[in-house]
């Protein structure tokens, strides 16, 4: 197998933490997508409960948390990433409201009918879609919304290429009909969904990443490991470049019933 085509599901976590530990996002996203979003979501007040799952760092919570009312908590799998995700809240002012605790999407350390939104951007895939979709709902209130980005495709066919890529990376990528048909099975009514512009992934993902590489690369000197790992970013960042009309993220709105 050569450098570049080593799956990501290769690498140790540590290095893949503190690489997206310098990133503000961990994830394809920006401040007006996550506005966006937001605003297909209906009746929220300063007693809302809302939970952001796979929360990274917190770029996107804090957005949301400066743009709506109600209590935010975050969670992430990742020690290092909350640790992050509270100072974030604390340099904004927003330690009051949002609060990052580590856990994990599998089992959600929420009561039963408890939260009137469910935010996820770029994280449900680690659960899947329609497993997320259909497990979170439990902890909805009913009439409260999920909002999820996930990787889709944007055409019935596609290169052989970025077919394998992304059968290796995350077989659970589907086409955007699908994944909202997946939605209403779970018992959602498909509020919205739409595609994620390409400057969340050129301008607020992948060109902040040149940066990190540099100084991550010079930290990492003689580490086989880490340099593979970088390959493999840059090799997904081409990838994207090539392929970016059959693929890329999609948010999902939905309504639980
Ligand atoms: N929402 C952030 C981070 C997306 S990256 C953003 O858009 O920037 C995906 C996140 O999911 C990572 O922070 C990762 O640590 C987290 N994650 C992975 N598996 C998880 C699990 N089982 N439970 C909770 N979080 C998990």
């Amino acid at each position: 197998m050569s450098n570049e085509n080593s799956s990501i599901h290769e690498f140790d976590v540590n290095l893949i933490c503190e690489y997206f530990s310098h990133l503000e996002r961990q994830g394809p996203g920006s401040l007006e997508i996550t506005i966006k979003a937001l605003s297909f979501i209906e009746g929220l007040d300063e007693q809302s409960k809302i939970a952001d799952i796979g929360c990274g760092t917190g770029g996107q919570t804090m957005i949301l948390a400066q743009h709506t009312p109600g209590q935010i908590k975050g969670l992430d799998l990742f020690p290092t990433f909350i640790d992050l995700f509270n100072k974030n809240a604390q340099k904004h002012n927003l330690q009051e409201r949002v609060k990052g605790i580590v856990g994990s999407m599998m089992e959600l350390p929420f009561q039963a009918e408890e939260l009137d939104l469910i935010w996820s951007e770029g994280a449900i895939y680690n659960i899947g879609f329609e497993r997320g979709l259909r497990e979170w709902k439990a902890f909805l209130k009913p009439g409260g919304y999920v909002a999820v980005s996930e990787a889709s495709w944007f055409t019935e066919e596609r290169p052989q290429e970025i077919h394998d890529f992304w059968m290796d990376a995350y077989p659970g990528i589907d086409t955007i009909p699908n994944k909202v048909a997946q939605m209403q099975q779970a018992g959602y009514v498909p509020v919205a969904s739409f595609i994620l512009p390409d400057n969340c992934w050129l301008e607020h993902f992948y060109a902040l990443h040149a940066r990190v590489q540099e100084t991550y690369l010079k930290e990492h000197a003689g580490n086989k490991a880490a340099e593979r790992f970088v390959a493999n970013q840059r090799h997904e960042e081409k990838l994207y470049n090539k392929y970016k009309d059959f693929y890329g993220y999609v948010f999902y709105i939905g309504k639980k019933i």
